[in-house]
Order: structure tokens, then C-alpha cells, then sequence
């Protein structure tokens, strides 16, 4: 199958092949009142979440990182990075050497209990995984400096603390919300006492995205994921901060993680809901909260298209109106069947009808494979419509205008970015629909920001306290 960053950057490529088909699937459709009904009420809860009084009642917390400075491309030294928030964990040890850059890594799987579990069981299984990783690198007798990459929304008052806010994506791990994730860490790995860690930084993959990217391009300001779940960071003015109650000095800046994933859930955006969002939400594990998030990102993505399919089913406008068993099933459409679907050339349907065999439906015709195409684009992406792509861009022209600086390096991390064939262009043709004049900006791919970024938070740390 065609890997969707190869496919043709191209324009919307199918039609409806009826018009009760594109009547049916008219609630999907997002106008440009409604975007801008977004872009003003994500403005406002950010503001919200930034001031003292206020942030209490935003939904987008703008949490502080207390990371102020950016890399300038001479940071040195060896460190380990810890990766946790998307459906794998990672260990790394990496070596950055004034430019250069030498990564060894590995992947862990989190088995299904263990996210749903205790949160000692979680931190038990990080621990032994980064023993097993540290012994296979013979570094278990050095006290490496460590940077762990925790993808959940905390709370900070430092550097190295950070409180979990609320799990989010599949987590739910008892004991873990409202503790501090460090001394958890660190516990975990005294009790099993066969290696020593330096904690140096924690931070999210937001922060890490950006990092990444600005030690290459020195004015990233913005960090985005796109992957099991969204999120953006960006570079606010100290001044700006409110809730800010660390040192003073220059830089008077620091790195703000909005947790915009969050946006909705006082209903926000009830005016753009669907039924399939509501349906997704309420057997979601975490009911009314995410509500941005779960428009968007690849956690919710493929459901949200099973969702749309199975109705169209039902009343009669695909597979002659008789489905399968598969497509009945919660969770079936995976949302990389999604980009596969749109990875297609117009008017050729291989990958297409592999994706509906798997799902059972073996005698799709033509008809049907363009029609479950349009909803794919209609789901994710669209030219005057818009899902994913569309909210997403709204949501990067608000931090930019917000901003306000005249060129913006945006680094850009997540499944659904990497892989899905036209959600980078659309995402620009939305963020250029609605930025202010004078502002340029570029999106850029950010090579592995949760290990990279990980260790450049914490050699910059290092600088600022040497
Ligand atoms: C989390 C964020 C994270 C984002 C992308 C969200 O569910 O709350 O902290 O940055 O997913 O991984
Ligand atoms: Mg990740």
C-alpha cells in the first residue's frame, strides 16, 4: 500500500455519487461562521487560561513548562529520555554534539492493563524497561541525565515536577492524578535499585516537538502534535503568563502547553458537535472531556469514520444497505484504514477495497468505494468543509495571531501529520485563511521531538544552571 506522505499532495479529489449521499453527510460540514465561532471562543479560553483569577474556570489550561530557553544548536552531552503518552513507550539514550546527533532507542509496548491499572504497576513496568534497556546498553552504572517525556496535562512549579492534571487518551491508571509523576518515577526505580537516574526535566511532547525543531531553525515558536491525541505548545511572553511564579530573569519568556485537547468540554463546541462526536464521546473513557481533541485526533478518528459509514448503511446509501458484522463493531475501522482509503489515485479503489474486505464487506462496488472515500475526506479534511485538518488550523492561526511575531517555524509531530496525504496542505490553507497580514509561517515535520526534544530540555537546563 501507498504510504500517505508519498501519495499526491493533491486537491479533494471525489464526489458524492448522489445527492441524498451528500445531504446525509451535510452535519460534517463545518461553514465559515462556525470556524470562526472556534477560532473567538478558542481565543477566549486561552486567554482565560492565562490569567490568574481566570484559569480556574478555562478549559484550555495554558499550562507553564518553565522551559525558557531554546536550544542554539551547540548543546553537548549523553542523556537518557523516557517516552510515555501515545500507544508505546520509549527508552532512549542520546548524544548530542554541537549540531550532531547519535540515537539509540527502543520500544516497549504498554499492554492494555497496565494503562487501566494502578499507577504503581506503571511505573513498576517504566522502571523495568529502562533497567532491561540501560543493562543492554551497559550504561546501568553511570547516572546519566534524564529527560522523561510524559504526555498527559500537568500542572508545574519547576522543571522537574509536574502533577497530573488528568489522564487523558487511554490512560487511566488509579493513584497517578494529582501526584507528582517525578517522585513516582523515582520511586518506582528505587525500589527495584538496579540503576540511578538524574531527573533533570519533564515535559510534554508538545514541548519536546518544538525543541526539536528549533535547534535546527531558530524561529520555532509553536509545537503541534497530530497523533493519538492533540495538543499545541508555543512561546508566550513571561508578562503574559499570570499563573508564572518562577525567576524573572531573561529570557522573559517560557514555553506555555495550552492543552487545547481539552477545548470544549464547558460546551464550546456544542455548535459544531455531530452525532457521531457525541456518540464517540459518551462511550469514550473519559465522557465530556477531550471534546477538541476527540474531533481530531487519530485515537477517535477511525471510529468517528465507522460511525458515518454505519449510518449511511442504515439508511440505505451503501452496501446496498446490508453492512457486516465487522462494520457493526466498536473500534473495526482502524484510523490508518482512513489514510490508506485517501492514499488512492482518483478513480482507482485498490486500497480501498482491501480496507472494506478486511471489514468483511467483499462486494463493495465502484459506487460504494467513492462514497466511502468522500466521507473519509470529509472526516479528516475537505476543501471548504473541514474536520481534523480545518480545526486544527483554526487553532494554530489563533497562537499565531496571538503571537503576533513576523515568522513563525511551526514543528509538527503525530500520526495523523506524518502519514495522512493532505492534512499538512489544508492545514495551511486554513491557518492562511485566517491569520493576521504580515505574519509567514512554515509547518515543519519534527524528527522524533519526544527523545530529541527530551534531551535538549534538559542540556539546555544544564547550561542555564552551570
Ligand atoms: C495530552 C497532551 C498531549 C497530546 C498529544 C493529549 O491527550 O493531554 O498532553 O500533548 O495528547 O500527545
Ligand atoms: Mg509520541
Amino acid at each position: 500500500r501507498l504510504p500517505g506522505a508519498e501519495a499526491e499532495r493533491g486537491t479533494i479529489v471525489t464526489t458524492p455519487t448522489s445527492a441524498r449521499m451528500e445531504e446525509a453527510c451535510q452535519d460534517l460540514v463545518l461553514s465559515q461562521a462556525q470556524i470562526q465561532e472556534v477560532f473567538s471562543s478558542l481565543l477566549a479560553q486561552i486567554n482565560l487560561g492565562l490569567g490568574r483569577v481566570t484559569n480556574q474556570r478555562a478549559t484550555v489550561k495554558c499550562f507553564p513548562t518553565y522551559v525558557k530557553e531554546l536550544p542554539n544548536g551547540h548543546e553537548r552531552g549523553r542523556f537518557l529520555a523516557l517516552d510515555l503518552g501515545g500507544t508505546n513507550f520509549r527508552v532512549l539514550l542520546i548524544e548530542l554534539d554541537d549540531g550532531d546527533f547519535k540515537m539509540e532507542s527502543r520500544i516497549f509496548a504498554v499492554p492494555h492493563h497496565i494503562m487501566t491499572g494502578s499507577g504503581k504497576d506503571l511505573f513498576d513496568h517504566i522502571a523495568e524497561c529502562l533497567s532491561t534497556f540501560a543493562h543492554a546498553q551497559h550504561i546501568e552504572h553511570e547516572v546519566l541525565p534524564l529527560g522523561f517525556t510524559f504526555s498527559f496535562p500537568c500542572s508545574q512549579h519547576g522543571l522537574t515536577e509536574a502533577r497530573l492534571a488528568q489522564w487523558t487518551k487511554g490512560f487511566s491508571c488509579s493513584g497517578v492524578e494529582g501526584e507528582d509523576v517525578v517522585k513516582l518515577l523515582e520511586e518506582a526505580i528505587q525500589r527495584r535499585n538496579d540503576v540511578q537516574i538524574k531527573v533533570c526535566a519533564v515535559l510534554n511532547d508538545t514541548t519536546g516537538t518544538l525543541m526539536s525543531c528549533a535547534w535546527k531553525k531558530h524561529d520555532t515558536y509553536v509545537g503541534l502534535i497530530i497523533g493519538t491525541g492533540t495538543n499545541a505548545c508555543y512561546v508566550e511572553r513571561l508578562e503574559n503568563v499570570e499563573l508564572w511564579d518562577g525567576s524573572w530573569e531573561e529570557p522573559k519568556q517560557v514555553i506555555v502547553n495550552t492543552e487545547w485537547g481539552a477545548f470544549g468540554s464547558k460546551g464550546e463546541l456544542d455548535h459544531v458537535l455531530t452525532e457521531y462526536d457525541r456518540e464517540i464521546d459518551q462511550h469514550s473513557i473519559n465522557p465530556g472531556r477531550q471534546v477538541f481533541e476527540k474531533m481530531i485526533s487519530g485515537m477517535y478518528m477511525g471510529e468517528l469514520v465507522r460511525l458515518v459509514l454505519q449510518r449511511l448503511t442504515k439508511k440505505g446509501l451503501l452496501f446496498g444497505g446490508l453492512g457486516s458484522e465487522e462494520l457493526a463493531e466498536k473500534g473495526s475501522f482502524y484510523t490508518k484504514y482512513v489514510t490508506e482509503v485517501e492514499s488512492d489515485a482518483p478513480g482507482d479503489y485498490t486500497n480501498c477495497r482491501m480496507v472494506l474486505e478486511e471489514l468483511g464487506l467483499d462486494n463493495a462496488t465502484d459506487e460504494d468505494c467513492e462514497n466511502v472515500r468522500y466521507v473519509c475526506e470529509l472526516t479528516v479534511l475537505s476543501s471548504d468543509v473541514a474536520r481534523a485538518a480545518f480545526l486544527v488550523g483554526t487553532g494554530l492561526a489563533v497562537l499565531l495571531n496571538k503571537m503576533n511575531r513576523p515568522s513563525v517555524t511551526v514543528g509538527v509531530d503525530g500520526s495523523v501529520y506524518r502519514y495522512h496525504p493532505h492534512v499538512h496542505r489544508l492545514m495551511c490553507e486554513q491557518i492562511n485563511q485566517l491569520i493576521n497580514p504580515g505574519i509567514q509561517f512554515e509547518l515543519m515535520l519534527s524528527e522524533d521531538g519526544s527523545g530529541r526534544g527530551a534531551a535538549l530540555v534538559a542540556a539546555v537546563a544544564s547550561r542555564t544552571n552551570s
